[in-house]
């Protein structure tokens, strides 16, 4: 298959979205700015043995290239409109592209986002998406503005996407595994959430390295010394129930690829977060808050624990030796 005849078949499909100017097709996408909006630009990649195994389905992919990139326009308050598709593949399968790109069009549908360019190339299997959405002026949340005493909140539960990798016999995959599985596939981008979080949220970030490590960055970008999560809050899901809480609450703490939102908000504002759970039927639960005590602390019913090995997940490079010229 040419690559023209791969991008057409797969790629080019009509979109309603009216901010379109020119998508596929040509050098270039045109797309517009509503007056007194900002452009918030975001990107991700999903690199085969890293971020996703060779067994995962093509659909699945699609779909998490995009949804992982509206999960960062979430975190940061815009409302996503399009999105650019740079693909690496070994070979043109077809029924591997018509999964993919179904994957891929399924989620950009529910929110209205227009593929409107990328590039296509042959090489190891790697997908690579930018998205854009608007904000209105000045109004972009970040991860820099908690203050001590805000609440820590998140969206929905934690640690599934880590338990759905544990290890556990093939035979086994019941309704429950079947779920958390799903959440590492198909994780929900919290847009709704994160549109209605502004004059709300002090700092926001999305979960996607695990709790402890992206809490960490809220507190470090916002010039904080500490926080304090309370384990008994974290809100985890009932399929994990068979595992130990152990290992339940360690999934919870340093498991990436939720992609739930991680936010502070002022205490007096408790009322309008709960209300908003009810609103938009997220649960949304206050699992600590941001302290003037240096690092993150866990307290189990007020006492403090001692929390897991590491915080979270990070690529780590080997040195590269310098060579001789
Ligand atoms: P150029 O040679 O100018 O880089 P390409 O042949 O790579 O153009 O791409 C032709 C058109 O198809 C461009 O509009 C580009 O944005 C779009 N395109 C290429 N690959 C993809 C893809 N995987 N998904 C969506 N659009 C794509
Ligand atoms: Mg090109």
């Amino acid at each position: 298959m040419r690559e023209f005849d791969l991008i057409q078949r797969f790629f080019d499909r009509p979109t309603k979205q009216r901010q379109v100017c020119l998508g596929v097709g040509d050098d270039g996408a045109v797309l517009q700015v509503p007056e007194a909006h900002e452009l918030v630009v975001v990107t991700d990649t999903l690199v085969e043995g890293v971020h996703f195994r060779a067994t995962d389905g093509a659909g699945d992919l699609g779909y998490k290239a995009l949804a992982v990139n509206l999960s960062d326009l979430a975190a940061m308050g815009a409302v996503p409109v399009w999105a650019l598709l740079n693909l690496t593949l070994p070979e043109a399968n077809e029924q591997w592209l018509r999964q993919f790109s179904d994957g891929f069009f399924r989620l950009a549908m529910q929110h209205d986002v227009a593929l409107v360019g990328g590039d296509t190339t042959r090489g190891p299997l790697c997908i690579s998406v930018t998205a854009g959405g608007w904000v209105s002026v000045g109004q972009a949340l970040t991860r820099s503005g908690a203050a001590v005493n805000d609440r820590v909140w998140i969206t929905g539960t934690v640690g599934d996407a880590a338990l759905a990798l544990a290890e556990r016999p093939v035979a086994d995959i019941d309704s429950e595994t079947r779920w958390l599985l799903n959440r590492l596939h198909r994780p929900t981008p919290r847009v709704g959430i994160g549109l209605a979080l502004y004059g709300l949220a002090s700092a926001v970030i999305d979960i996607s390295d695990g709790l402890l490590a992206d809490l960490g960055q809220i507190v470090r970008a916002s010039g904080q010394a500490g926080a304090v999560i309370e384990t008994t809050s974290l809100p985890l899901s009932p399929a994990g129930k068979s595992y130990p809480l152990e290992d339940r609450l360690t999934a919870a703490l340093t498991g990436g690829d939720d992609y739930e939102l991680c936010l502070t908000v002022p205490p007096s504002e408790s009322d309008r977060m709960r209300m908003l759970s009810r609103e938009a039927g997220v649960l949304l639960t206050d699992v600590g808050c941001i302290t003037a005590h240096a690092g993150i602390t866990l307290t189990q019913s007020g006492v403090p624990v001692a929390g897991p090995r590491r915080d979270g997940y990070e690529h780590v490079w080997p040195v590269a030796r310098e060579r001789d010229s």
